[in-house]
């Protein structure tokens, strides 16, 4: 028996994909030989994305379970939910929007039956706007450079895991997290494939300007403390070069005079700002990684789940946890 396959998908205020969404992960689902399931994760959507999903847990018993957060908690948590909830052997994941589709999904299990833990994807073509191309292109450099694990594009999830690497990211309980470069983080072998990639189907995109920040900024902190260090060698290398600018400046003062000296001032302006500029953003940098860090001390649960709707396991009954981890109860539907 080949090993069973769940396929996970967040899911926020993409209301007008979700019919085209399931029917085509079902068509792809029955042509695999092997078990497979299809999770999806409400975040939170407000457009009745939620109630679809119930629906369709609902007349696709055999496959297809909803998990309905509570409210928005971000793209990568609620697919961490998913992974939770996912019993497959492999776990892929994907975009509600269909920009992945999921008609790639058995190229990404042939990898993986090959002996690879990972399987991330190249998207070909990429219908992003030139700022999002341009951005990933920046983060993929950096990415690449800081873990030394050499992929091309983090920033697709259209990916296949295997079992221990997603139990090994379950056990994480960091809140801010990038998926795809955690999973590297414990994957002896990754393969990266070329997929095709297509323009949203529906709706627009759910990342403005600040949560795209945000979420770089995530995957900055979950994946080094490099610039931490970093902030000192700047430090140092600033520090020593004022004092040798301090040096030459009083040897001028000597040679020169005391006039030249004060026509002087707006340069020691222009040198005394930009530190403070340095400094702003150094400090900037440190509130970054002490923000997650205070996150992560408070230890709040990275979601709630409200409800569970999963009949492929509870034939008849959906089981309904208001806050997941702490209260649990099952009703008949
Ligand atoms: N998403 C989510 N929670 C969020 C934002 C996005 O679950 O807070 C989901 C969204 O429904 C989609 C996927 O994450 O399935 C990617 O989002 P989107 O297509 O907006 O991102 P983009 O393609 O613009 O990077
Ligand atoms: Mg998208």
């Amino acid at each position: 028996m080949n090993s069973s396959v769940s396929i996970v998908i967040p899911v926020y205020n993409e209301l007008d994909n979700l019919d085209e969404l399931v029917n085509r992960c079902r068509e792809v689902g029955d042509r695999l030989d092997r078990e497979w399931e299809l999770v999806l994760v409400d975040d939170g959507s407000r457009d009745g994305s939620s109630d679809r999903l119930v629906e369709a847990a609902a007349s696709n018993p055999d496959h297809v379970k909803a998990i309905i957060l509570n409210r928005n908690y971000g793209q990568h948590n609620a697919i961490i939910c998913g992974f939770s909830h996912a019993k497959g052997d492999i776990i892929v994941t994907l975009d509600a929007d269909l920009q992945n589709p999921p008609e790639e999904i058995p190229k990404l299990l042939e990898e993986i039956d090959r002996g690879n833990d990972v399987v991330g994807t190249i998207r070909m073509d990429r219908q992003d706007s030139l700022f999002r191309r341009l951005a990933s292109g920046m983060i993929n450099f950096m990415v690449k450079k800081t873990t030394g694990v050499m992929m091309h594009d983090y920033g697709c999830m259209l990916r296949a895991y295997r079992r221990p690497i997603v139990n090994a990211m379950l056990q994480c309980r960091e809140r801010s997290t990038f998926i795809p470069v955690l999973a590297n983080s414990f994957a002896k072998r990754t393969a990266e494939i070329e997929v095709s990639h297509a323009e949203r189907s529906a709706g627009h995109s759910k990342y403005s300007f600040m949560r795209l920040i945000n979420l770089q900024f995530d995957l900055l902190t979950c994946m080094t403390t490099f610039p931490l260090r970093l902030l000192t060698w700047v430090g140092v290398i600033i520090s020593c070069l004022s004092v040798a600018f301090g040096g030459v400046l009083l040897i001028l003062r000597l040679v020169m005079g005391p006039e030249w000296a004060v026509s002087g001032v707006f340069t020691l302006f222009a040198v005394l700002f930009f530190l403070m500029g340095v400094q702003f953003v150094a400090m900037g940098l440190l509130g970054e990684y002490l923000s997650r860090v205070h996150n992560d001390v408070r230890g709040r649960p990275r979601y709630f789940v409200d409800s569970v709707h999963d009949h492929t396991v509870l034939a008849g009954t959906t089981e309904i946890s208001i806050l997941e981890n702490t209260e649990r109860r099952l009703v008949h539907s």
